[in-house]
This record gives structure tokens, C-alpha cells and sequence, in this order.
């Protein structure tokens, strides 16, 4: 015996083909939303940032945005650091890690964390563009790896806890100022104390960035 097996779809009723082309119109609109939002993404992340949160003079130094929020730090005070040698062309351990490093995307604003006056701008090899301010309080907050500063901003200049003073960058680890790219982007945190001690800036951070989750919805 042999014989054909024809495969013939069931007559579809008009209710059916109503319902399909209605799920077929559903899709489209859907498809267009996704497509609306993801070019819509940029913009809207260039713009969205909440208002820092200050409380007791102080606030969390990485802006949060509106609508989805990539910051993330863990307590990272005394990790190993690594040192290029010039000599042996070599990168080798040098001390340990004094500050916080706060992950977050590039362009991301920078608050000042606590009120103070610009100390210090410009390029360290290890830092790239950093600012150093003198707080109120007497210790040195130091904000590094910057992308850019806040337009204008310049030495001997007052700043409040949430003026911006940069963006989230990755620059540093070289001698030519601009010099980028050697590691992930984030800002380096750092507190020294009055008598030169540097502080784990970990715990602050931890509390202020609770704060502005908690108080910036
Ligand atoms: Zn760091």
C-alpha cells in the first residue's frame, strides 16, 4: 500500500480570522513600542536624573536616573593596587586601594558630596581628571577618573552637597591628560582625614546611597 497524506489546514471560521488579524495588529503596535523606546533611550537618559537627595549637608555623589539606574559599588577599601614601572615595564603592587570606586555608566553626573571649596583640578596620572575639595568640615574629598568637569568650574570655587562637578568617566592610568579606556568606567570616592589619613568611604557611601533610593522615588 502506499498512499499521499495531504496536510490541509482546517477552514478557518471569520471569527478566527478576526481574532488573528486583531493579535497580528497587536504585535505590530508592540513592536512599535519597543522600537519607539529604544530609540527614545538616549535622550531620556541623558535627562532623567533625579534630584540628589541631601540629608544632614550631604548626599550620595553618583545621580540617579528616572527611569533605570546602573550604579554599583561594593566595599573595595584596601584592595590591592597595581603600578606600571617604568623601568621593568612591568605593572606591580603598589599599596592598597584608599577609597570607594562607584560604577556607573559614562556621562553620568557627579554631585559634590558635602559642601566645600575646589582645592584642586586637573590631571594626575593615576586619578585623570580629578577634582579635590576642601570641605567645610577641613577633610579632602577627592572625586577621580572623571570624563569631563562641570562646565566653568575652577579652583577656589564654592560647591554644595549636589552641585555637579563632572561626569562618570574612566580616564587616568597615563601621562598624556585625556589618556582613557584602562579600565571600567566609575568614580573614585576618597576622604582623608585632617591629619592626612585616608578614610574608607564605604559605610558613608552605603547610607547616603540608601537614603537617595529610599527618599528620590
Ligand atoms: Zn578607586
Amino acid at each position: 500500500m502506499h498512499g499521499r497524506y495531504r496536510c490541509r489546514a482546517l477552514p478557518r471560521s471569520p471569527a478566527r480570522r478576526l481574532i488573528g488579524a486583531a493579535a497580528l495588529k497587536v504585535a505590530r503596535y508592540l513592536l512599535l513600542v519597543v522600537v519607539a523606546v529604544a530609540f527614545a533611550a538616549p535622550s531620556r537618559a541623558s535627562e532623567g536624573y533625579l534630584r540628589p537627595v541631601v540629608i544632614e549637608d550631604m548626599t550620595f555623589p553618583v545621580a540617579r536616573s528616572t527611569w533605570f539606574s546602573v550604579i554599583n559599588f561594593t566595599d573595595d577599601w584596601h584592595a590591592p593596587r597595581m603600578r606600571f614601572d617604568a623601568t621593568t615595564r612591568r605593572w606591580v603592587q603598589d599599596g592598597v586601594h584608599e577609597g570607594n570606586d562607584i560604577f556607573a555608566e559614562p556621562g553620568t553626573p557627579i554631585h559634590a558630596v558635602y559642601p566645600g571649596t575646589v582645592e584642586e583640578i586637573g590631571w594626575l596620572f593615576y586619578s585623570g581628571w580629578r577634582v579635590g575639595i576642601r570641605g567645610d568640615d577641613g577633610r579632602y574629598w577627592f572625586y577621580a577618573h572623571m570624563r569631563r568637569f562641570a562646565p566653568g568650574l575652577g579652583m577656589g570655587d564654592r560647591v554644595e552637597a549636589g552641585t555637579v562637578i563632572g561626569e562618570v568617566g574612566n580616564t587616568g592610568y597615563g601621562a598624556t591628560p585625556g589618556h582613557s579606556d584602562e579600565f571600567t568606567y566609575h568614580l573614585h570616592l576618597g576622604i582623608q582625614e585632617t591629619d592626612g589619613r585616608w578614610i574608607n568611604p564605604y559605610p558613608l557611601m552605603r547610607k547616603l546611597y540608601r537614603q537617595s533610593v529610599s527618599e528620590a522615588q
